[in-house]
């Protein structure tokens, strides 16, 4: 049998297929082989021209309408197919609350393995797929090597930059294919409270934890937040326990990695620094100076944030008035 060849990207958000696409075309060209996206939806043909523009070599795409909404089984009977005709060498997928189950199920379907959540990724001198991932908690990472193929990932967002589109010619291969009918049917989708801004865009992040007491003290971050045009962030605990948020930023949360993390009364114990660590600059402002959270902040102010953030608040509205 031949041996398996090329590097596939695919997710069903396509923002995040074109950020895959730059590690992918790194993969591709190390290993001297093709990169291809695979694009499954409905009316999606304009999104072929751009997943070319971003890296692919070519493109996968089927057209049809039972793709729309997502539903595992036919993604699942396509990809299933496609791999098992192509043998690809290594499947990126999207790190998303569907692409997490079509991995592990494509992966049992091919008999080969899946490493879920990869932060970083690279190919050793054997052709093999090296994918590091956080493990226990944060607070461990593990360097993960296969031992056979297809080698298939998943990838968070906002893990890889998005690479520069170009003007960059590419196959677009449609295909006209059997679609697996769906085992359940969606009856209703309903859009769930969020801010406005997705916290893994944010630039700035100011963020709260337990040592806010008072639900309406989140305007104290609101008012620092607005001062910066960035959006408030919070704890586990403050979703989970006091039900004042429904997301929550760390390591079963959103993995940001905004410009600047202001962490106000937050310990920084492990479940939060893994959602946080790539941030580029962190602030923390906790009134015990043992806190976790200064073993990896950048500035740390040791005070009550009651205090601190009306007075940062003033004086970045003096220093950008
Ligand atoms: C499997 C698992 C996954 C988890 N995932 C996450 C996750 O994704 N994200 C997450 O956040 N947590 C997560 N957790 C929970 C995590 O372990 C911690 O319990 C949580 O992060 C603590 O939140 P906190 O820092 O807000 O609260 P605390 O640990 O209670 O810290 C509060 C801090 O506020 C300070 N403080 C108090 N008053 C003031 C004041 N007036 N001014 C300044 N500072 C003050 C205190 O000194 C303290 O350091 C997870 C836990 C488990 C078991």
């Amino acid at each position: 049998m031949s041996e398996n060849r090329g590097v596939w990207v695919f997710s069903e958000k396509h923002d995040l297929a074109l950020e895959i696409l730059g590690k992918g075309r790194e993969l591709a060209d190390k290993l001297q082989t093709e990169l291809a996206a695979i694009l499954l939806g409905f009316n999606v043909q304009t999104k072929a021209d751009e997943l070319i523009k971003y890296g692919a070599d070519k493109v996968y795409l089927v057209d049809n309408q039972m793709l729309e909404p997502f539903q595992i089984e036919p993604h699942l009977g396509i990809l299933h197919n496609l791999a098992t005709n192509n043998r690809p060498e290594i499947v990126l997928i999207g790190s998303t609350r569907n692409g997490r189950p079509l991995a592990a199920r494509l992966a049992t379907r091919l008999e080969t393995g899946c490493v879920p959540e990869c932060i970083r990724l690279s190919v050793n001198d054997q052709r093999i797929l090296v994918a590091e991932r956080i493990t226990y908690g944060g607070s461990a990472s593990a360097r993960i090597a296969f031992r056979t193929k297809p080698q298939i990932v998943t990838v968070p967002a906002r893990t890889f930059e998005k690479p520069q589109p170009s003007d960059r010619r590419g196959q677009v291969i449609r295909l006209d294919v059997k679609v697996e009918e769906p085992r359940t049917t969606i009856v209703d989708v309903k859009p769930v409270e969020a801010s406005s801004v997705r916290l893994e865009d944010a630039d700035v992040i100011v963020s709260c934890g337990r040592g806010l007491e008072k639900k309406e003290d989140v305007g104290l971050l609101d008012d620092l937040a607005s001062v910066l045009g960035g959006v408030v962030g919070n704890s586990r605990p403050l979703a989970e326990d006091r039900k004042w948020f429904t997301e929550w930023v760390g390591l079963s949360g959103h993995k940001v990695k905004p410009k600047l993390y202001i962490a106000c009364g937050i310990s920084g114990v492990i479940q939060h620094v893994a959602g946080i660590r790539d941030s580029k600059v962190i602030v923390a402002i906790n009134k015990d100076e043992q806190a976790p959270i200064f073993e990896v902040a950048d500035y740390g102010v040791v005070g009550n944030l009651y205090e601190v953030l009306p007075a940062l608040r003033e004086a970045f509205k003096k220093r950008l008035a």
